[in-house]
């Protein structure tokens, strides 16, 4: 993946205008339409005003309509600076380092940090071949529970396709009636699926599914190719991320975050920069 820097990020976004500018020529790529003229005019930017107006007639057109930044008071630099925070490492930002980078109140900071992460939910329809299978413990802050173990700790399902994607859903418990539905939706029969011993996966094969068991009892982690490697991956990134970024998070917020790094995960290997797949996430058209 190409690096972005922060003095690539200066240069292209040096003030609200570049922002706005790169927004406009994103979501419309082949110009403006304008619903009055009925035909693609050129348009200028209406100074003072996040617009820009048809040459022709006038009328307006708002490129943040629609997005995460339709509303909001904050400068649009400072947005575009966030997201570029946001990208800059392997696990991110937390809201605390926004305010300090941005010199914006925690509040805002807050504000910000949540919105761009609801951008980056991505819904991912199946994975196929070969899927590792494997399900988590995560801590998080919930009223009225403390504690060593799974208690406090909220219950994460995953599945990846090796060198592929990467699903991963809160989940009530573990029972095969409660993930095996899961794995049904999501991968396909021909796949040969890779878990641990768990008895709720026991079932797997009738549905159809290759089914090789990792034998941790025994202390045989890897036997052959039979491993969850790719999936124990992922948690270490998104526990280092919570934990070590974060400092724990709400039960609330945790599937946000967790999409988050399912995001980071499954573009890892894209070409486009990091902080440019972020900052596409504002163009509709550009999310597939
Ligand atoms: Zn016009």
């Amino acid at each position: 993946m190409i690096k972005y820097t922060i003095t690539q990020f200066n240069k292209d976004f040096p003030n609200d205008d570049a922002c706005l500018e790169w927004l406009k020529n994103n979501r419309w790529p082949d110009g403006i339409y304008c619903k009055k003229c009925q035909r693609i005019t050129k348009h200028h930017k209406v100074s003072n005003r996040s617009a820009y107006a048809c040459d022709f007639c006038g009328n307006h057109i708002y490129p943040m309509a629609g997005t995460i930044l339709e509303h909001s008071a904050t400068s649009l630099r400072l947005w575009f600076h966030a997201m570029f925070l946001m990208a800059s490492t392997r696990c991110g930002v937390s809201a605390k380092q926004l305010q300090r980078e941005l010199g914006v109140t925690y509040k805002t900071a807050w504000r910000m940090f949540k919105q761009i992460r609801s951008m980056l939910d991505e819904d991912i329809m199946s994975l196929l071949e070969e899927v590792e299978i494997d399900e988590t413990y995560i801590g998080s802050r919930k009223p009225g529970k403390r504690g060593r173990g799974a208690a406090g700790k909220t219950t994460v399902f995953g599945m990846t396709q090796r060198n592929g994607n990467v699903i991963a859903v809160i989940v009530p418990n573990v029972q095969a009636k409660t993930l095996v539905p899961i794995v049904k939706e999501k991968v396909l029969p021909s796949s040969t699926v890779y878990t641990d011993e768990l008895p709720s996966y026991f079932s797997l094969h009738r549905l159809g599914y290759k089914h090789k068991r990792v034998h941790h009892a025994n202390k045989v982690y890897v036997m052959g190719d039979a491993h969850t490697n790719t999936i124990e991956g992922f948690w270490s990134l998104v526990k280092r991320g919570i934990d070590g970024v974060h400092h724990a998070v709400s039960a609330k917020y945790l599937q946000d975050y967790i999409n988050s790094y399912s995001f980071r995960w499954n573009h890892r290997d894209d070409e486009q920069a990091m902080f440019l797949q972020i900052l596409s996430r504002l163009v509709p058209s550009l999310r597939a």
